[in-house]
């Protein structure tokens, strides 16, 4: 389903600014970013992750030697939930019925080799499976054939928890291996990562 900036399939086109925001990024990347949902700024400036997880993100990459430009970034929820906050699982659910055409297309265009699913929500969304912690760095179910899929913790929460960015950091680095992009660590802080990729 093509994107309709006019979208009404759920309630949360009533209370942000840029409706249906899609991805941005390279349409033929060979890694595609999966988050949550357009926070504040995002729906702002109509583009995902342009906020301080975004930068977060940004930053990870650089010291990857990646550039975001490289990669297709999207989002679960294509609108701005109130307050950043969704709601409970089963209502969840059915907003993401409403997107899920949506980022199915986003899927079908881009048509990825590999897909990074960054959080507990995409994991939960669309794998089934609840519990980031275990599944973070791991590669998971394919979400769309022939893609191979890996799960990552959310820049969110690396912000939250900065010794995490590590894990983060290591979870993009094998993922784009996999997808054949090379990985050079730079940036002051390189040298305390280890990035060999886990088969
Ligand atoms: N968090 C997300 O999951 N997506 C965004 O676009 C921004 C923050």
């Amino acid at each position: 389903m093509k994107r309709n900036r006019n979208c009404t399939r759920c309630p949360l086109h009533e209370h942000c600014r840029t409706t249906c925001l899609w991805g941005s990024g390279d349409p033929n990347a060979k890694v595609m970013f999966i988050g949550e949902a357009p926070g504040r700024i995002e729906d702002m400036k109509g583009e995902p992750f342009v906020g301080e997880a975004g930068d977060l993100l940004d930053k990870v990459l650089f010291k990857l030697g990646l550039e975001r430009e490289m990669f297709y970034i999207t989002n679960c929820f294509k609108c701005r939930p109130p307050n950043n906050k969704l709601p409970g699982i089963r209502e969840q659910r059915e907003w993401f019925d409403c997107c899920w055409p949506y980022l199915e297309q986003e899927i079908q265009d881009v048509d990825p080799s590999v897909i990074v699913l960054l959080g507990g929500t995409p994991l939960r969304l669309l794998v089934g499976e609840n519990k980031i912690t275990k599944w973070e760095g791991m590669e998971i179910e394919t979400v769309y054939e022939g893609a191979r899929t890996f799960a990552s913790f959310h820049p969110a929460y690396v912000l939250r928890s900065p010794s995490r960015e590590v894990r983060l950091g290591q979870a993009i680095a094998r993922a784009a291996k996999v997808a054949g992009h090379r990985v050079k660590p730079k940036g002051l802080e390189a040298p305390r990562y280890d990035y060999e990729v886990r088969m």
